[in-house]
């Protein structure tokens, strides 16, 4: 059938990571990857960018089916990134009426394996604000420069403090083989 051979292969595998308190899985779509991928902070990309995530409930899971961002209003730097809250809250009313909750901020880091600035953990309280959804935990991912998993952060933040995520051993195949993919190697370093 022709529809087969149009069919492309999912360049990027789903990424599944787990909450041990929560009991949450919380993936991300191969569609959230590739974007993710598509904006990390190399070769052209000089600033840090980023946008929110948006979520299904699925069970006891975080089903990440939509990253947005970034804005051309956002205001960036190279180690820095003030997103453009007003049209966030726009696309969190807009998702909302089609299903999506917003679950989380996501944004670059000019580091291999990234982590959060004390900035980054200060802003969650913003987001506590803006969220109303079930989720009892807010999503922030921070996107390196090293193949993903290692240049991933997931955290899932509360009031009385966050938790790292660790990636779900389950997904963890397709998760290896997409971070042999050589082109990516050349920007390392
Ligand atoms: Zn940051």
């Amino acid at each position: 059938m022709s529809s087969l051979q149009l069919k492309k292969p999912a360049l990027h595998p789903e990424l599944r990571f787990e909450s041990k308190r929560l009991g949450t899985v919380v993936c991300f779509s191969p569609e959230v990857v590739a974007h993710f991928v598509k904006h990390r902070q190399q070769g052209r990309i000089k600033t840090e960018i980023g946008g929110q995530l948006f979520a299904q409930f699925v069970k006891n899971e975080v089903r990440v089916i939509r990253a947005t961002g970034p804005n051309t209003t956002d205001r960036r730097g190279w180690a820095w990134f003030r997103p453009d809250q007003r049209i966030q809250n726009v696309e969190i009313k807009r998702l909302f009426e089609n299903g999506l909750h917003f679950v989380g901020d996501w944004h670059t880091h000019p580091e291999r394996k990234p982590s959060p600035s004390s900035w980054d953990l200060e802003s969650m309280e913003d987001c506590f604000k803006k969220s109303r959804h079930q989720l009892r935990a807010f999503v922030m991912v921070i996107v390196g420069q090293a193949m993903f998993p290692e240049g991933l952060w997931v955290s899932i933040h509360r009031n009385n403090g966050f938790e790292k995520l660790a990636i779900n051993m389950n997904g963890a195949v397709s998760a290896i083989e997409y971070s042999s993919k050589p082109q990516r190697m050349l920007h390392e370093g």
